[in-house]
């Protein structure tokens, strides 16, 4: 960081300088005006580069941010967290390991995708499957442990 500032100290002096002395060479101008006058102008020239390109930056960053959360929304799904049960929006991508932080608890999950292949025809029998029947089997289970069976 020091260094790069250092070199373009270096880099503006001698251009302004440079500038300077053909400034005096040419035109016949007072060198040490000349070589100011360049140095303050390049600063300035270069503030307002830096200034624009970092605000395209930012705008190409946010334009970037837009795509991927246009993208996610796609392909995501609403899991409930492995801690504390709350529903959770997370994207889902097949190309690299998913996992989500907890919007209320704040602890890691992954996901695991379960993909079931049948055939066009064939009515497959989710529903054993689902969170929602496991929930319906385990509430009829304690029932039947509460009334002693
Ligand atoms: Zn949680």
């Amino acid at each position: 960081m020091l260094k790069n500032i250092l070199f373009s100290i270096i880099i503006t002096s001698v251009v302004s300088t440079t500038g300077g002395l053909l400034c005096n060479y040419l035109l016949e101008y007072n060198t040490i005006k000349c070589i100011v006058t360049l140095f303050v102008l390049q600063l300035l020239v270069f503030y307002i580069w830096n200034s624009i390109s970092q605000s395209l930056l930012l705008v190409r960053i946010e334009q970037e941010q837009t795509k991927q959360a246009e993208y996610f929304s796609q392909q995501g799904v609403e899991a409930s967290c492995a801690y504390c049960k709350s529903i959770n929006f997370v994207p889902v991508r097949m190309d690299q390991n998913n996992e989500f932080q907890c919007d209320a608890c704040g602890k890691p999950n992954s996901i695991y995708i379960d993909i079931t292949v049948a055939q066009k025809a064939q009515l497959i029998d989710k529903e054993q499957l689902s969170v929602s029947s496991y929930m319906k089997d385990k509430i009829d289970a304690t029932e039947r442990i509460q009334q002693g069976q």
